[in-house]
């Protein structure tokens, strides 16, 4: 589902963020990504959905080779990949059904498919009674709820998350990760860029560590490895 052989990326100021990766992660795998700060986490997973062009090396995306594609086809790469970030990335003036439509609206979904698809994965997050209330009148692990709804309402084959219990307390963060074992068990691949060592000890998976640009550790039901 993801392959990247020998990939590096040094930004425009010369900064390398990778410095070498290779990496297979299969169809319904649940991968942690680990590491200090700086150490390449969130360029790795920018790399998986285009954000970030490789410097140097292969990487293919559900048989799509991210570093040869074409910008008109990058579109339809993003649509195999939803996307949740730390920061949620709400649109703050439409409601939460709004949010999550405007997810079909631009790859052109019916119109009379919408409104069912946006409910089901309403009632996936538990959210079905919000629907029509804006970000600002939900918490912050409703909001992330809302971004995972609008991450998987197309029926991506890939959730990469980037920190997303970052901004969200303990108890609220589990809820959190209720959501995402419940994408991962409908088949769904999910990468989670994370420093949280409760979370990565408590709920097994892979794990990926990361270090000045180099995988250091890549095992199945890892543990974190690092003070907080
Ligand atoms: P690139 O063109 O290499 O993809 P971006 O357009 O993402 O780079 O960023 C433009 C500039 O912003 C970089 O060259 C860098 O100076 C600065 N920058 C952005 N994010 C960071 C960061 N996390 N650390 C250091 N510099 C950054
Ligand atoms: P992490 O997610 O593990 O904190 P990052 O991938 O954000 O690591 O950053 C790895 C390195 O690349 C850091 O030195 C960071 O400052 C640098 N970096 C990240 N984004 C940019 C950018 N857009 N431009 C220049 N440097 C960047």
């Amino acid at each position: 589902m993801i392959n990247m052989k020998d990939v590096y990326k040094t930004y425009s100021n010369g900064v390398t963020a990778l410095n070498g990766i290779n990496i297979d992660i299969d169809q319904g795998e649940f991968v942690y990504i680990v590491g200090p700060s700086g150490a390449g986490k969130s360029t790795l997973v920018k790399l998986m959905y285009r954000e970030v062009k490789p410097s140097d090396g292969t990487i293919i995306i559900n048989g799509t080779d991210v570093k040869t594609i074409k910008e008109r086809k990058v579109p339809f790469l993003r649509r195999q990949i939803g996307v949740v970030f730390q920061d949620f990335k709400l649109l703050p003036k439409l409601s939460v059904y709004e949010n999550i439509a405007f997810a079909l609206e631009v790859i052109e979904e019916q119109p009379r498919n919408i409104r069912k698809r946006v409910m089901d994965v309403l009632e996936l997050v538990g959210l079905k009674n919000k629907a029509r209330f804006i970000p600002d009148e939900l918490s912050g692990g409703e909001q992330q709820r809302v971004s995972i709804a609008r991450a998987i309402v197309n029926h991506p084959k890939i959730v990469i998350a980037d920190e997303p219990t970052g901004n969200l307390d303990p108890e609220t963060s589990w809820g959190i990760m209720r959501t995402f074992e419940e994408v991962n068990a409908r088949g769904t691949t999910v990468i989670m860029a994370t420093h949280s060592k409760e979370i990565v000890n408590t709920i097994k998976k892979r794990v990926i560590a990361v270090e000045d640009g180099l995988i250091v550790r890549d095992e199945q039901r890892g543990e974190y490895g690092y003070e907080v």
